[in-house]
């Protein structure tokens, strides 16, 4: 079974933590994609689990064995990198057979299996060709083909996409859906693009400088991020994060005096004692709504065109710094214009002055 247990994983290089003692449990079978920005230990920690890295400390089981210090080979795991790693002087047959080889299969069961990945990667035209004379995605997919011919127990995948133009990221998108699938494999993911966590995650792990900061279905991390961390690495483009003053605590939700004045009704479950604090709120662009009479209020500084719909950067009063709003895409704008929003208290996220959320 490719069931993944972390407890208590933790990497140091020389005096700075990479992770933080972690615990993590992964269901067989699931699609459990790592996310948050550059260096808050992604990579590390799908590294540790492929046997790559050592732990400086804790434990990690796959399928309930314990394999912290098994090699990488004995721990049925497979891992495909953002460089596809291919050998220049193989062929894409020799490539994708290359570990059952090693591992010393016969050569008719290996021709069957490397036969049987071609046929599910779209590459059985290909086999005879050496990787220089394969496009990116199709060097991509022998690598996907020879991480998966040994039949892992879980596939760890850093970053596979992202030397891929935008269509192809999309077509292989809906690939490692299908693949997902078809192989029953458990799959731990690390991406920095919203769509695949989004779409293929059944859980999204938000990490944050070497800590886990919130473990969740995509829509949830989405809608109720825990902590500023998750609200700022959740969402395309980023939520709109503002300083403002809690000016009344109540049980219908605390209201909020933005630094420009305005003042924004919100559902989170603020103690009274808090009220005169400064907090965070967070509003996404796509919550953002046309009021006249709305809180929200700026000169259009910037206006980017997407087709289906539009975003519109505003230079806000006061401390507010830059709003961005999304429009429809029919919506006609001219620089320099005055638009305002309100937001619907169920839209909005407050958080405290250490960056949590407030509860709803
Ligand atoms: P990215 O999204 O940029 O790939 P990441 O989240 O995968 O980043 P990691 O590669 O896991 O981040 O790195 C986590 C931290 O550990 C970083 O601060 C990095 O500089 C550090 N680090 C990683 N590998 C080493 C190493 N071999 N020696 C020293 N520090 C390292």
């Amino acid at each position: 079974m490719g069931t993944v247990d972390i407890a208590g994983l933790t990497k140091r290089f020389d005096q700075s933590v990479a992770l933080h003692p972690t615990d993590l449990h992964v269901e067989q079978g699931e699609f459990l994609v790592l996310v948050g920005p550059s260096g808050c230990g992604k990579s590390t920690l799908l590294r540790m689990i492929a046997g790559l890295e050592q732990p400086s400390a804790g434990r990690i089981a796959i399928g309930g064995r314990d394999v912290t210090d098994a090699a990488p080979s004995d721990r049925g795991v497979a891992m495909v990198f953002q460089s596809y790693a291919l050998y220049p002087q193989m062929t894409v047959a020799q490539n994708i057979g290359f570990p059952l080889k090693v591992a010393g299969v016969a050569k008719a069961e290996i021709a069957t299996r490397v036969a049987a990945v071609a046929e599910m990667l779209d590459l059985v035209a290909l086999l005879d060709r050496k990787p220089r004379a394969l496009s990116g995605g199709q060097r991509q997919r022998v690598s996907i083909a020879r991480a998966i011919v040994r039949r892992p127990r879980v596939l760890l995948l850093d970053e596979p996409l992202s030397n891929l133009d935008t269509a192809l990221r999309a077509r292989m998108r809906h690939e490692f859906a299908r693949l997902h699938q078809q192989l029953g494999a458990t799959m731990i993911y690390v991406t920095h693009d919203q769509l695949e966590a989004m779409t293929l995650a059944n859980r999204i792990v938000v990490m944050s400088a070497g800590r886990v900061e919130q473990v969740g279905a995509p829509i949830d991390v989405y809608r109720r991020p825990a902590s500023l961390a998750v609200a700022a690495a959740i969402g395309s483009p980023g939520m709109n994060l503002l300083p403002v003053t809690i000016v009344e605590a109540s049980d219908a939700g605390a209201r909020v005096r933005l630094p420009d004045g305005g003042v924004v009704q919100t559902d989170a479950q603020v103690p009274a004692a808090a009220t005169g604090a400064t907090a965070t709120l967070g509003v996404r662009p796509e919550h953002l709504v046309a009021a006249a009479d709305g809180p929200f209020a700026g000169a259009v500084e910037l206006f980017e065109r997407l087709g289906p719909l539009s975003f519109a950067h505003l230079g806000a009063q006061g401390a507010v710094g830059t709003i961005v709003a999304q429009l429809p895409g029919d919506r006609a704008v001219a620089l320099g214009e005055t638009l305002r929003f309100t937001v619907a208290p169920v839209d909005t996220h407050l958080f405290d002055g250490d960056g949590r959320a407030y509860p709803l």
